[in-house]
């Protein structure tokens, strides 16, 4: 946003008030952030004199295996690393192991899922569905549930109907808030389906007292920058499996088979945490517990505030604990006459009584505050919008055949959580002043 107009919205009657008291934000205020502590250090220091032998990374391994309650954890330099490995491991259980296919002049690979398709959430990180596509499989959408934002399992029986011949599954605990785990890992049973689970977003979230994580075949962890603790970068590969685990680790760090020399059987990967990361991520992990209290208490102060007739915050699903690691709200239904979005740019007009998400993005950076709005569903992005997509009122492709006039709007939750919905700051060094001010700005947004 450029300054002036910056200007402009700061100088609008209902913003001029909140601007002359206390100005913009001198320090940005953001959505998430790394917030560090001293422990960090200890980790990283005893890497660096010890050499870097591994002592962080398996003391790291353990302890996440423990605390998510699952027999292995192997870490991994990224979540999408880790993530792709599980996609291979998922493949190979079902399809066989990805053909090494000679080309000429040597070898070549096709994809483990080539030609499969394979069901994941539409209101998702891209991850789960490049992960797919780079092993040459067909990724089809699944709608979440508004219940949760997380994978619908009523529209999972009925992705299921058109595809019976898929056997696996991906779901996210969207912004750290689960989703319907148990009732998807039993159609996935009833289906001899495998379950990739991303909790990713979700580290310390609990379903009926367990962890998310620890309810699929496979489970994600991402120590990305801004997640609820960080390496800055950093992964974690979940599972119960003792040959997953003993194959994923051998893997990412090229396969070396035991031999003297390097000796090399199978095609490998180099995509291990390193030491000095899984320091900083074993520093971080004894400030979990307390950083889930922040952001649950961020969550809780906007729930106050802000949820009412005009506004709601991201829904808890029943039986569940989030790690509320993102706050985010969505405005009323009757905005979407006042904002339109093209694939890259927007505009809105403003209405009394009522606000869009666009509308209040500005509004906050004017302030020098960070907003985003939330995920734009897989099914809408340029890159994936080919691929089919399910919903409770079934699929996309039977709906363009047959429903062009589009006389009755098809229920699709993750587009309309797009339309309407906006991640809030939830930064943990945020004050609550900073916060009450936040709130404020947003709420000046609907005179
Ligand atoms: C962060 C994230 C990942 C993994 O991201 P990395 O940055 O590669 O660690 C995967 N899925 C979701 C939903 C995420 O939010």
């Amino acid at each position: 946003m450029t300054d002036i107009a910056a200007r402009c919205i700061r100088e609008q009657p209902r913003f001029k008030g909140i601007f002359q008291n206390k100005g913009t934000f001198e320090r940005r205020v953001r959505l998430a952030s790394p917030t560090m502590h001293s422990d960090e250090k200890t980790f990283i220091n005893q890497a660096f004199d010890e050499g870097f032998t591994g002592r962080n990374i398996a003391r790291l391994e353990k302890e996440a295996a423990e605390y998510i309650g699952v027999k292995h954890a192997v870490a991994f330099n990224s979540g999408t690393a880790a993530m792709h490995m599980a996609v291979k491991l998922a493949a190979e259980r079902l399809y066989g192991s990805a053909a090494a296919v000679p080309i000429s002049g040597g070898l070549g690979t096709v994809g483990a899922l080539q030609g499969k398709r394979v069901f994941c959430s539409d209101f998702a990180s891209s991850t789960m569905a490049d992960s797919i596509v780079s092993e040459g499989g067909e990724p089809v959408f699944v709608d979440v549930s508004d219940e949760d934002w997380s994978m619908d399992p009523e529209v999972l029986e009925i992705a299921f109907q058109r595809y019976p011949d898929v056997k696996l599954v991906m779901m996210n605990h969207a912004y750290g808030f689960p989703g319907q785990i148990m009732k998807i890992r039993e159609i996935c049973r009833d289906h001899g389906a495998l379950l990739i689970e991303d909790a990713s977003e979700s580290l310390g979230a609990k379903v009926h007292g367990k962890q998310t994580g620890s309810f699929g075949d496979y489970g994600i962890l991402s120590f990305g920058s801004d997640k609820i603790i960080t390496g800055s970068v950093g992964g974690m590969f979940l599972t119960d499996d003792d040959y997953s685990s003993k194959k994923a680790r051998s893997r990412a760090s090229h396969s070396r088979a035991a031999a003297p020399w390097r000796q090399y059987e199978e095609l490998g990967e180099e995509c291990r945490m390193s030491d000095i990361v899984a320091g900083l991520i074993l520093g971080q992990f004894q400030h979990l517990d307390e950083h889930i209290a922040k952001k649950r208490m961020i969550y809780e102060r906007y729930l106050e505030k802000l949820d009412g007739d005009t506004m709601y915050m991201n829904p808890v699903g029943e039986g569940t604990e989030p790690n509320y690691w993102m706050s985010c709200m969505t405005c009323e239904s009757n905005i979407l006459f006042q904002e339109t979005r093209s694939e890259r740019e927007y505009t809105y007009t403003n209405q009394h009584g009522t606000a869009s998400p666009m509308e209040i993005y500005d509004a906050l950076e004017a302030f020098n505050v960070e907003s985003c709005p939330v995920y734009k569903p897989m099914s809408l992005q340029p890159v994936f919008r080919n691929y089919d997509q399910i919903t409770l009122d079934g699929s996309k492709r039977e709906y363009a055949e047959f429903d062009q006039e589009g006389f009755w709007v098809r229920c699709d939750v993750a587009k309309d959580n797009f339309d309407r919905g906006l991640c809030l700051p939830s930064d943990i060094k945020m004050t609550g002043e900073e916060q009450d001010r936040v709130v404020e700005i947003v709420r000046s947004c609907f005179d």
